[in-house]
Formats: structure tokens, C-alpha cells, sequence
């Protein structure tokens, strides 16, 4: 997992649109370094408070290689309900996500949340709704309490010290000499990869975004730690729209829908039982799953 450090001042500027560069969100966004800045519309509208529909019509996205990463994609998702993406790698599942966040710009078709298209929005505002949680954390050296503000640096000590407990972050820090003041980075303490994400959870409750994008973690924690880590990204989704680029079958089976893609194009969508029922592309990755985990 790769961690990175950064002196907090660089970061404040930046805050706001997602950093740039930094590693925990390169995944997501490598051509935002060589691509120009996406500007507003003189009109664009700045959007607050947003109720987390988000409908995908026709949408179609190429890379600027040119090859098509979707084609033709029509999804409809209700405010807090929690959809799963699956399908083999390099299927698009990834790609849907970004173009939420506008990260990449949508080729043809539109993405709209709450029935407004989100290219007339406001980008910075449009960022403020959405949560990323990925599986490389994004870490600077400073304190704790710093690096869980970093999900909204205007936040009070109160709102840190529940966030953190939420993230079940509590009793790790209660356990450090210098509580929440303890430096993490190349000299302070080094954290767990399963406290890293904890770190993470903290700074998305801090956040506090209508919409959630989850990128699951395939590797690197014990199994313990992966069910807890589990239970506080279910509690952290709870009234939030959440969209999970799904691993592993526990989350995809407590999804409200499993949307599977395959070829750059939505191939099935509904619940783990009603997809089992159809024997198609779900139940043929579930069968495979299931054989490889055995
Ligand atoms: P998944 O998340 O399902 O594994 P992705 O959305 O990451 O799939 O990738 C879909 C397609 O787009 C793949 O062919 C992949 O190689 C391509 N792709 C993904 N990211 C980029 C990128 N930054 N630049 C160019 N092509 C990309
Ligand atoms: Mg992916």
C-alpha cells in the first residue's frame, strides 16, 4: 500500500476539488494531471445539500486512446440505496465511478443527481456531496487529529473526536501517549493497513457526503479486521447513496443492487437472489468466486 507524505499547508488549497498527484487518488484520476482543468460554466450552479439520485442516460466514455471504456450506459439509482458493481477486470466498473465525480468528462449521454446534470454544476460543490474511500489511504505526516480533518478542515474538536469514534478509531487513539496529537508519517507512529482505512471511515463521517464511492480493498488485511472494517463502511453508507466497486461476495450480497458489467456495458442488474435465479453473467462470476474461495 502506498503512502505518501505531504506538509498539510500544501494540501489546504486543494481541499475542496480532490488533490491532484497525490497518490491515494491517482487510481482515479491519472489524466488529471495532464488533462486541463475542467472550468465551470460561467452558469454552472453551485449545488448544496443534495439528496443522492443519480441517473445515468446513455452514456458512452472513451479514454483518450480512444478505445471505448462504456458504451450505452443506463443506470437509475435512488437516494441511499447501495448499488455494487461487479465483473471482470477492466470492465468499466471503475470508470462509471470517475465520471460521477467528474473526474473524466462524459463523452455522450448525461449523468444527472437529483435531476440536475452535473456538468452545470459547480465542480467544487459538486466534490463537497461525494465521498471516496479507497484502498490506498491518502496519509500526510502531521497528527491524527489533522489527517481526520483533512475530510473537512473547518471541523470543530468535537466533530473529530466522534468521527474518530464512529470509525471505532477510539480506542487505538486512547492507547497512544499523545492521544490525538500523536504524529503518524515517516517519524511518528506507522498505522495498521486496517487503521489507515479506520482513518479513512473517520474522514468520510467528518465529511459527511450525501454520496459515497467505495472502492473495496481485495487485499492486504486479516480476515478480523476485513469484517470490521466491513461493518464500519455499512454504518458509514447508512442514508447515503453509495456505489461500491464490489470484491468481495459479503458486500455484494447485502447490496440493494448488483449491477454487473462486462465488456463496457451494464450486462445484468438486481439482487443477489434474483441474479442467482437468472443464471447469467452474475451467477457464472458467483460460481467462480465461490470455487476460487474454496
Ligand atoms: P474495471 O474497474 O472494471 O476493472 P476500468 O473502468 O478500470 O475497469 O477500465 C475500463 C477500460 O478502460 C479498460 O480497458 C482499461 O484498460 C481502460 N482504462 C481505465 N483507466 C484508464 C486510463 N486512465 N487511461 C486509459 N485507459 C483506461
Ligand atoms: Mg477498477
Amino acid at each position: 500500500v502506498g503512502v505518501f507524505f505531504r506538509p498539510v499547508e500544501k494540501i489546504n488549497s486543494v481541499i475542496e476539488t480532490y488533490p491532484k498527484g497525490i497518490a491515494g487518488f491517482r487510481r482515479f484520476t491519472e489524466l488529471i494531471d495532464t488533462e486541463p482543468d475542467i472550468e465551470d460554466a460561467p452558469d454552472a450552479i453551485e449545488v448544496d445539500h443534495l439528496r443522492g439520485e443519480i441517473a445515468y442516460r446513455d452514456v458512452s466514455f472513451a479514454y483518450s486512446s480512444g478505445k471505448a471504456a462504456l458504451k450505452h450506459v443506463n443506470l437509475t439509482i435512488r437516494a441511499g440505496e447501495t448499488v455494487a458493481f461487479v465483473g471482470p477486470s477492466g470492465a468499466g466498473k471503475t470508470t462509471i465511478c470517475s465520471l460521477l465525480p467528474r473526474f473524466y468528462e462524459v463523452g455522450d449521454g448525461a449523468i444527472s443527481v437529483d435531476g440536475i446534470d452535473i456538468r452545470h454544476m459547480k465542480l467544487a460543490s459538486l466534490r463537497r456531496q461525494i465521498g471516496v474511500v479507497q484502498q490506498d489511504v491518502f496519509l500526510f505526516a502531521g497528527t491524527i487529529r489533522e489527517n481526520i480533518a483533512y475530510g473537512r478542515l473547518d471541523a470543530g474538536e468535537a466533530d473529530i473526536v466522534e468521527a474518530a469514534m464512529r470509525a471505532k478509531l477510539d480506542d487505538m487513539i486512547a492507547s497512544l501517549p499523545d492521544g490525538l496529537d500523536t504524529m503518524i508519517g515517516e517519524r511518528g507512529v506507522k498505522l495498521s493497513g486496517g487503521q489507515k482505512q479506520r482513518l479513512a471511515i473517520a474522514r468520510m463521517f467528518l465529511k459527511n457526503p450525501p454520496i459515497l464511492i467505495l472502492d473495496e480493498a481485495t487485499s492486504a488485511l486479516d480476515t478480523e479486521t476485513e469484517r470490521q472494517i466491513q461493518r464500519s463502511l455499512a454504518k458509514l453508507a447508512e442514508g447515503r447513496t453509495t456505489l461500491i466497486i464490489a470484491h468481495r461476495l459479503a458486500t455484494i450480497r447485502d447490496a440493494d443492487r448488483i449491477v454487473v458489467v462486462d465488456g463496457s456495458r451494464v450486462v445484468e442488474e438486481g439482487s443477489h437472489a434474483e441474479l442467482l435465479k437468472r443464471r447469467g453473467h452474475y451467477r457464472r462470476l458467483y460460481d467462480a468466486q465461490l470455487a476460487s474461495n474454496s
